[in-house]
Protein backbone atom coordinates (compact mmCIF):
# COMPACT_ATOMS: atom_id res chain seq x y z
CA UNK A 1 0.00 0.00 0.00
CA UNK A 2 2.96 2.23 0.37
CA UNK A 3 3.39 4.83 -2.72
CA UNK A 4 6.92 4.98 -1.13
CA UNK A 5 8.78 1.81 -1.79
CA UNK A 6 12.32 1.83 -3.38
CA UNK A 7 13.33 5.08 -2.28
CA UNK A 8 16.35 4.96 0.30
CA UNK A 9 16.81 7.27 3.22
CA UNK A 10 20.20 8.44 4.74
CA UNK A 11 19.98 8.77 8.25
CA UNK A 12 23.48 10.76 9.49
CA UNK A 13 22.45 11.30 13.41
CA UNK A 14 24.52 10.52 16.19
CA UNK A 15 21.80 9.95 18.84
CA UNK A 16 20.85 6.39 18.80
CA UNK A 17 17.35 7.24 19.74
CA UNK A 18 16.43 9.45 18.04
CA UNK A 19 18.37 7.79 14.68
CA UNK A 20 16.18 4.25 15.59
CA UNK A 21 13.09 5.90 15.78
CA UNK A 22 13.34 7.51 12.76
CA UNK A 23 14.24 4.45 11.13
CA UNK A 24 11.47 2.48 12.55
CA UNK A 25 9.23 4.95 10.97
CA UNK A 26 10.65 4.88 7.57
CA UNK A 27 10.98 1.13 7.55
CA UNK A 28 6.87 1.04 8.41
CA UNK A 29 6.49 3.92 5.88
CA UNK A 30 8.25 1.19 3.05
CA UNK A 31 11.15 3.24 3.03
CA UNK A 32 14.74 2.01 2.97
CA UNK A 33 16.94 3.52 5.48
CA UNK A 34 21.07 3.59 5.43
CA UNK A 35 22.25 5.29 9.07
CA UNK A 36 25.50 6.62 10.02
CA UNK A 37 26.76 7.99 13.38
CA UNK A 38 29.15 10.38 12.50
CA UNK A 39 29.81 13.04 10.32
CA UNK A 40 32.02 11.73 8.24
CA UNK A 41 30.95 8.03 8.10
CA UNK A 42 27.21 10.61 6.73
CA UNK A 43 29.65 11.44 3.87
CA UNK A 44 31.14 8.65 2.77
CA UNK A 45 27.45 6.74 2.81
CA UNK A 46 25.71 9.84 1.50
CA UNK A 47 28.30 9.81 -1.49
CA UNK A 48 28.32 6.01 -1.70
CA UNK A 49 24.94 4.36 -0.87
CA UNK A 50 22.56 5.40 -3.31
CA UNK A 51 20.18 7.38 -1.66
CA UNK A 52 17.49 9.44 -2.70
CA UNK A 53 17.50 12.09 0.61
CA UNK A 54 19.44 12.65 3.34
CA UNK A 55 18.14 13.81 6.63
CA UNK A 56 21.52 15.69 8.70
CA UNK A 57 21.74 16.07 11.93
CA UNK A 58 23.88 19.72 12.63
CA UNK A 59 26.10 18.85 15.91
CA UNK A 60 28.06 15.53 14.90
CA UNK A 61 31.07 13.76 16.13
CA UNK A 62 34.64 13.93 13.95
CA UNK A 63 32.36 16.34 10.96
CA UNK A 64 29.43 18.71 11.45
CA UNK A 65 26.42 18.83 10.04
CA UNK A 66 27.13 21.53 7.68
CA UNK A 67 30.55 20.84 6.91
CA UNK A 68 28.63 17.57 5.86
CA UNK A 69 25.96 19.32 3.61
CA UNK A 70 28.69 21.52 1.70
CA UNK A 71 30.58 18.47 1.02
CA UNK A 72 27.20 16.76 -0.45
CA UNK A 73 27.06 19.79 -2.41
CA UNK A 74 30.01 19.92 -4.32
CA UNK A 75 29.37 16.80 -5.83
CA UNK A 76 25.40 16.32 -5.80
CA UNK A 77 22.12 18.00 -5.61
CA UNK A 78 19.92 15.12 -3.36
CA UNK A 79 17.62 16.07 -1.25
CA UNK A 80 18.85 17.20 2.61
CA UNK A 81 16.55 18.21 5.25
CA UNK A 82 18.61 19.60 8.15
CA UNK A 83 17.68 18.66 11.88
CA UNK A 84 17.93 21.98 13.55
CA UNK A 85 17.41 22.34 17.49
CA UNK A 86 14.92 24.43 18.74
CA UNK A 87 17.37 27.32 20.69
CA UNK A 88 19.36 27.88 17.11
CA UNK A 89 17.38 29.93 15.10
CA UNK A 90 20.75 30.99 13.42
CA UNK A 91 21.51 27.38 12.15
CA UNK A 92 18.60 27.42 9.73
CA UNK A 93 19.62 30.00 7.78
CA UNK A 94 23.50 28.99 8.10
CA UNK A 95 22.45 25.43 6.50
CA UNK A 96 20.24 26.69 3.67
CA UNK A 97 23.05 28.64 2.46
CA UNK A 98 24.93 25.57 2.16
CA UNK A 99 22.63 24.25 0.18
CA UNK A 100 20.28 22.27 2.34
CA UNK A 101 16.92 22.65 0.68
CA UNK A 102 14.90 22.26 4.16
CA UNK A 103 15.16 21.72 8.15
CA UNK A 104 13.43 20.87 10.74
CA UNK A 105 13.51 22.07 14.34
CA UNK A 106 14.16 19.22 17.30
CA UNK A 107 11.60 17.95 18.71
CA UNK A 108 9.36 17.09 15.74
CA UNK A 109 6.70 14.88 15.09
CA UNK A 110 7.26 11.61 13.24
CA UNK A 111 4.05 12.93 10.97
CA UNK A 112 5.81 16.31 10.15
CA UNK A 113 9.03 15.12 9.47
CA UNK A 114 6.94 12.44 6.83
CA UNK A 115 5.32 14.70 5.37
CA UNK A 116 8.53 16.83 4.42
CA UNK A 117 10.58 14.07 3.29
CA UNK A 118 7.47 13.72 0.88
CA UNK A 119 7.31 17.04 -0.33
CA UNK A 120 10.80 17.03 -1.39
CA UNK A 121 11.14 13.77 -2.79
CA UNK A 122 8.05 14.63 -5.09
CA UNK A 123 10.64 17.74 -5.70
CA UNK A 124 13.08 15.39 -7.56
CA UNK A 125 10.68 13.17 -8.94
CA UNK A 126 10.03 16.75 -10.86
CA UNK A 127 13.51 17.08 -11.33
CA UNK A 128 14.25 13.80 -12.81
CA UNK A 129 11.15 13.92 -15.21
CA UNK A 130 12.29 17.00 -16.80
CA UNK A 131 13.63 14.98 -19.83
CA UNK A 132 10.41 13.79 -20.75
CA UNK A 133 8.88 17.19 -20.80
CA UNK A 134 8.85 18.94 -24.25
CA UNK A 135 11.08 22.73 -23.82
CA UNK A 136 9.42 25.12 -23.29
CA UNK A 137 12.21 28.37 -23.00
CA UNK A 138 10.96 31.71 -21.89
CA UNK A 139 13.79 34.69 -22.12
CA UNK A 140 14.35 37.58 -20.01
CA UNK A 141 17.28 39.50 -21.27
CA UNK A 142 20.45 37.14 -20.91
CA UNK A 143 18.65 34.42 -19.47
CA UNK A 144 16.95 31.84 -20.73
CA UNK A 145 14.46 30.12 -18.66
CA UNK A 146 12.92 26.87 -19.83
CA UNK A 147 10.12 25.85 -17.82
CA UNK A 148 9.35 22.51 -18.49
CA UNK A 149 12.77 21.07 -18.17
CA UNK A 150 14.32 23.31 -14.73
CA UNK A 151 17.15 24.65 -16.84
CA UNK A 152 18.31 28.30 -16.55
CA UNK A 153 20.54 29.68 -18.94
CA UNK A 154 22.47 32.58 -19.06
CA UNK A 155 24.31 34.06 -22.29
CA UNK A 156 23.61 30.18 -23.06
CA UNK A 157 26.13 28.45 -20.21
CA UNK A 158 23.89 26.66 -17.89
CA UNK A 159 23.60 27.82 -14.10
CA UNK A 160 23.40 24.81 -11.35
CA UNK A 161 20.16 25.97 -9.47
CA UNK A 162 18.73 24.01 -7.04
CA UNK A 163 15.04 22.97 -7.69
CA UNK A 164 13.88 25.33 -4.67
CA UNK A 165 16.32 28.08 -6.32
CA UNK A 166 14.25 27.05 -9.95
CA UNK A 167 10.69 27.30 -8.29
CA UNK A 168 11.55 30.71 -6.85
CA UNK A 169 12.83 31.60 -10.22
CA UNK A 170 9.66 30.11 -12.27
CA UNK A 171 7.36 31.60 -9.99
CA UNK A 172 8.37 35.15 -9.64
CA UNK A 173 9.13 34.90 -13.48
CA UNK A 174 6.15 33.90 -14.55
CA UNK A 175 3.87 36.80 -13.24
CA UNK A 176 4.55 39.93 -14.64
CA UNK A 177 5.93 42.18 -12.72
CA UNK A 178 3.58 41.61 -9.56
CA UNK A 179 5.39 41.93 -5.87
CA UNK A 180 4.90 39.03 -3.84
CA UNK A 181 5.28 39.56 -0.14
CA UNK A 182 7.82 36.58 1.73
CA UNK A 183 4.63 34.87 3.23
CA UNK A 184 3.14 34.45 -0.17
CA UNK A 185 6.13 33.04 -1.53
CA UNK A 186 6.68 30.70 1.46
CA UNK A 187 3.22 29.46 1.16
CA UNK A 188 3.01 29.29 -2.78
CA UNK A 189 7.05 28.11 -3.51
CA UNK A 190 7.40 26.33 -0.17
CA UNK A 191 4.24 24.64 -0.22
CA UNK A 192 3.62 24.15 3.20
CA UNK A 193 3.11 25.92 6.66
CA UNK A 194 6.66 27.05 7.62
CA UNK A 195 6.23 28.57 10.63
CA UNK A 196 6.83 32.25 9.92
CA UNK A 197 10.36 32.00 8.51
CA UNK A 198 10.52 34.66 5.81
CA UNK A 199 14.08 34.73 6.19
CA UNK A 200 13.79 31.12 4.11
CA UNK A 201 13.03 33.59 1.11
CA UNK A 202 15.63 35.80 1.47
CA UNK A 203 18.12 33.23 1.91
CA UNK A 204 16.90 31.76 -1.25
CA UNK A 205 16.79 35.10 -3.48
CA UNK A 206 20.11 35.75 -2.33
CA UNK A 207 21.86 31.99 -3.70
CA UNK A 208 19.74 33.06 -6.69
CA UNK A 209 21.10 36.14 -7.08
CA UNK A 210 24.54 34.98 -6.61
CA UNK A 211 23.96 32.77 -9.49
CA UNK A 212 21.69 35.16 -11.89
CA UNK A 213 22.83 38.44 -11.81
CA UNK A 214 25.93 39.99 -12.98
CA UNK A 215 26.45 42.49 -9.92
CA UNK A 216 24.32 40.52 -7.16
CA UNK A 217 24.43 43.26 -4.86
CA UNK A 218 22.98 45.92 -8.01
CA UNK A 219 20.39 43.20 -9.05
CA UNK A 220 18.60 43.57 -12.48
CA UNK A 221 16.02 40.27 -12.05
CA UNK A 222 15.12 39.57 -8.81
CA UNK A 223 13.87 42.98 -7.17
CA UNK A 224 13.58 43.84 -3.82
CA UNK A 225 10.32 46.10 -2.78
CA UNK A 226 11.28 47.93 0.25
CA UNK A 227 8.68 46.92 3.36
CA UNK A 228 6.76 44.75 0.46
CA UNK A 229 8.53 41.75 -1.07
CA UNK A 230 9.91 41.02 -4.22
CA UNK A 231 9.35 41.02 -7.88
CA UNK A 232 10.86 39.78 -11.26
CA UNK A 233 11.79 42.08 -13.80
CA UNK A 234 11.75 41.41 -17.08
CA UNK A 235 14.09 43.22 -18.63
CA1 LIG B 1 23.74 15.33 17.41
Amino acid sequence: MSTESGKKILIIEDEKPISDIIKFNLIKEGYGVETAYDGQEGLDKALSCGCDLVLLDIMLPIMSGFEVCKKIRETSEMPIIMLTAKEEEADKVLGLELGADDYITKPFGMRELLARIKANLRRTELLEGKTEQPADVQEFGKLQIDMNRYEVRKDGQPLDLTLREFELLKYLATRDDKVFSREQLLEDVWGYEYYGDIRTVDVTVRRLREKLEDDPGDPKYIITKRGIGYYFSKQ
